[in-house]
C-alpha cells in the first residue's frame, strides 16, 4: 500500500515536472525555428534544403515534447479510427535512420484491416518509445520484428528484439520514473508508454532474457463493434 502511494506521488511529481520542462523548452525551439525560417529565404537551394531538414527535426522535437506535456491533461485528446498497420509502418519510418545507424533491421508482420479508435500521436509515441529501446538494446546490430494481430477480442502488437535483454530485477523496475541503465537515458520513455497504454485500457507486458532479447506485448481491447473501447 505504502509503495503504491509512493509510486502515485512519484508519478504526480514527474508529470508536473515534465509539463513545466516541456513548456520551458518549447519557447527556445519556437525562437530557433523562426530564425531558421527567416534566414533560409536568403539561402541558395542546397542550404535551404538543409534548413528544411532542421525545421522538420525541430517540429519532431516539438511533437515529442507535446506528448510529455499531454500527460498533464490526457482527457483533452481526440480519438480517431486508425489502421494499426499504417501506424506501425509510420513508426518504422520515423525510426529508420536511427535503426540504420545502429545496424538494426526492422521487419514487419502486420495483419491487414486492424482498426482501433485512438489518439494518433499517443499511439505512435507508445511504439516509438518501444522501438527506440529495442534499437538501443542492440549495440552491435540485430533485428526487430514487429507483429500485429487480432486473435480474439483484442489487438495484440508484439515487438521482439535480439538485444541484450534484462534481468528479472530490471524487469521489475520498468516504468519507474528515471530508471535507466543508459549513459544518456532519461528513464522516462517507459513511464510515458505505460501511462499511455493504461489510458487506452490496454496492457503491456515484457518478457526478457539476458543475452537473448526482449519481447514486448501490447494489447488493446476491442469493443463489440470491432473498434477499440476507450
Ligand atoms: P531510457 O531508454 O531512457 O533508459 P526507458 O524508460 O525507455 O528509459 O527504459 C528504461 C530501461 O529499461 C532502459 O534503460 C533499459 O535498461 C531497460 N529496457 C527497456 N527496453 C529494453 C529492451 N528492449 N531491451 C533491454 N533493456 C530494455
Ligand atoms: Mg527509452
Amino acid at each position: 500500500m505504502q509503495e503504491k502511494l509512493l509510486r502515485a506521488e512519484k508519478l504526480r511529481v514527474i508529470s508536473e515536472l515534465a509539463a513545466s520542462i516541456a513548456h520551458e523548452v518549447r519557447n527556445p525551439l519556437t525562437v530557433v525555428r523562426g530564425f531558421i525560417q527567416l534566414t533560409k529565404e536568403s539561402m541558395d537551394e542546397r542550404y535551404r534544403r538543409y534548413m528544411n531538414t532542421a525545421i522538420a527535426e525541430l517540429d519532431r522535437a516539438e511533437a515529442i515534447i507535446g506528448n510529455y506535456l499531454s500527460f498533464a491533461k490526457p482527457e483533452s485528446e481526440t480519438a480517431e479510427e486508425l489502421h494499426v498497420g499504417e501506424i506501425l509502418e509510420g513508426v518504422a519510418d520515423v525510426m529508420s535512420a536511427y535503426a540504420l545507424m545502429h545496424h538494426v533491421e526492422i521487419k514487419m508482420h502486420t495483419e491487414d484491416g486492424l482498426v482501433i479508435l485512438a489518439n494518433k500521436a499517443n499511439l505512435k509515441q507508445i511504439f516509438i518509445n518501444l522501438v527506440k529501446n529495442s534499437i538501443e538494446a542492440m549495440p552491435t546490430g540485430g533485428i526487430i520484428q514487429i507483429g500485429a494481430s487480432a486473435p480474439d477480442d483484442e489487438v495484440i502488437i508484439k515487438i521482439f528484439d535480439t538485444g541484450i535483454g534484462m534481468t528479472p530485477e530490471q524487469l521489475e523496475r520498468l516504468g519507474e520514473p528515471y530508471y535507466s541503465t543508459k549513459d544518456k537515458g532519461t528513464g522516462l520513455g517507459l513511464m510515458v508508454t505505460q501511462r499511455l497504454v493504461e489510458a487506452m485500457n490496454g496492457t503491456i507486458r515484457f518478457e526478457s532474457e539476458v543475452g537473448k532479447g526482449t519481447t514486448v506485448t501490447v494489447s488493446f481491447p476491442l469493443g463489440s463493434n470491432g473498434s477499440l473501447t476507450t
